[in-house]
């Protein structure tokens, strides 16, 4: 249940003077690494799931395994898409659990980033999920080294950076002030000034990517000056590799052996950049102030008298199919119980990724034009619920479609709303 809200997240590192630290995850070895690291510091921390990445991993396999880990740990955690590539990947990305998405379009020109990135928020917004957007561009793939993939910083300007934040919306701007993503060759020099700029102007978190290889003054000072989130993968992947590669010359025999080490070693250097980064210690503050994330199921149970069971099949089929499409539709379930005399014989459960979508939902032309197509005159009687799923309110609870039809009768408190 730890899921909170990441905008409440990093609006309180911003106004308390920490950052949080968003830590790519390509692995189990990771998770885990990273969830022990913020547990034994007591850290918030947003679990990241890079789209670079999803060429050597399945991210619907590895967020399944990042969700539960979030739910089930006892420090507030966000779930975060790492440079998304366009609204697609976001839309996909919501679906599967992220409450908050990065959509990087620095690479491209100005005008197209915007609009790019003003999609992505829009959509985003509606499902209640926080944005995050990039401007100026900090070169390289995470992990990678700087020095294969040279590329040239193209700096985040003020004024561009006043601009895109008011036309786009976002929530969090990724600035380009002279970090790399890999390992720069040298000390990165980092433009303080024009930081402090942007920083005043704009007011809202800073996020920096290419965190490895900057001093722990650099961090500090960074944070100082706005920066509420701080990427960091790449000394994570060398310190692994190190391990695998510790572990093979020992002359260690087997795949379980050759990885043994790495949990340990990611999961120590997680740990002391919360405690650098001033993350450490936080967590109980960040989950009494900041917004729960808690998903909401719609449960709608109906009759449908005036169809034969053919038809009635058709059309949860199509209902699934269309209803699925809506952003921040987490899944949609259609079932039946055979006895008649049940007092309603059909439902739907719907899983929303938060309370934002029921507004959402209900206004998409999608759900509009098949409720006022098929389902209305389909299931003229029926009940309508939306429940927030493992809420803290009593009676606010549902596991299940047969407990949510259960509840329905008997419980006063539930919010009850007709289509
Ligand atoms: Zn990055």
């Amino acid at each position: 249940m730890p899921l909170v809200n990441m905008k409440d997240m990093l609006h309180h590192a911003y106004s308390n003077g920490y950052a949080v630290g968003a830590f790519d995850l390509r692995n189990l070895d990771f998770l885990e690494a990273i969830v022990a690291a913020a547990e034994s510091a007591r850290a918030p921390v947003i679990l990241s799931l890079n789209e670079s990445y999803f060429d050597h991993f399945d991210f619907e396999l590895l967020i399944s395994a990042v969700e539960v880990a979030a739910q089930r740990a006892v420090v507030p955690m966000a779930i975060h898409l790492d440079h998304g590539e366009n609204s697609d990947s976001a839309v996909k990305a919501i679906r599967l659990g992220c409450n908050g998405v990065m959509v990087d379009a620095s690479h491209l020109p100005l005008g197209e980033n915007l609009e790019i990135t003003r999609t992505v928020v829009k959509i985003a917004h509606a499902c209640g999920v926080a944005v995050e957007g990039e401007l100026g561009y900090v070169p390289c793939v995470e992990g990678e080294g700087a020095q294969r993939h040279p590329g040239v910083v193209s700096y985040t300007t003020l004024a561009e950076a006043k601009g895109f934040v008011e036309r786009t919306g976002v929530d969090f701007l990724a600035v380009s002030i002279g970090t790399v993503h890999g390992r720069m060759k040298g000390k990165p020099k980092l433009d303080w000034s024009r930081l402090k700029e942007i920083n005043a102007a704009l007011g809202i978190p800073l996020a920096i990517h290419g965190g490895t290889g900057l001093t722990d003054d650099q961090f500090r000072k960074l944070i100082t000056l706005g920066v509420a989130k701080i990427n960091y993968y790449t000394a994570l992947s060398e310190l692994a590799g190190d391990s695998v590669r510790a572990a093979a010359k020992s002359r260690t025999k087997g795949y379980t052996a050759l990885l043994a080490g790495v949990r340990t070693v990611v999961s120590a250097e997680v740990e002391r950049c919360m405690r650098v980064w001033g993350s450490a210690g936080r967590a109980a503050e960040v989950l009494t102030q900041c917004r729960h994330w808690l998903n909401v199921e719609h449960v709608v149970v109906y009759n449908a008298p005036g169809l034969n069971e053919e038809r009635l099949r058709a059309v949860m089929a199509e209902g699934q199919h269309q209803l699925s499409s809506i952003p921040g539709v987490r899944e949609v379930q259609v079932g039946s119980v055979a006895d008649k005399s049940t007092r309603y014989r059909h439902c739907w459960l719907i899983r929303f990724a938060s309370t934002a979508v029921i507004d959402s939902y209900n206004q998409h032309p999608a759900q509009v034009a098949f409720v006022d197509r098929l389902f209305h005159f389909a299931a003229a009687d029926r009940l309508t619920a939306d429940y927030l799923v493992a809420g803290v309110e009593p009676g606010a609870i549902v596991l299940s479609i047969s407990s949510a039809v259960a509840t329905l009768d008997t419980n006063s408190t539930l919010v009850r709303e007709e289509i």
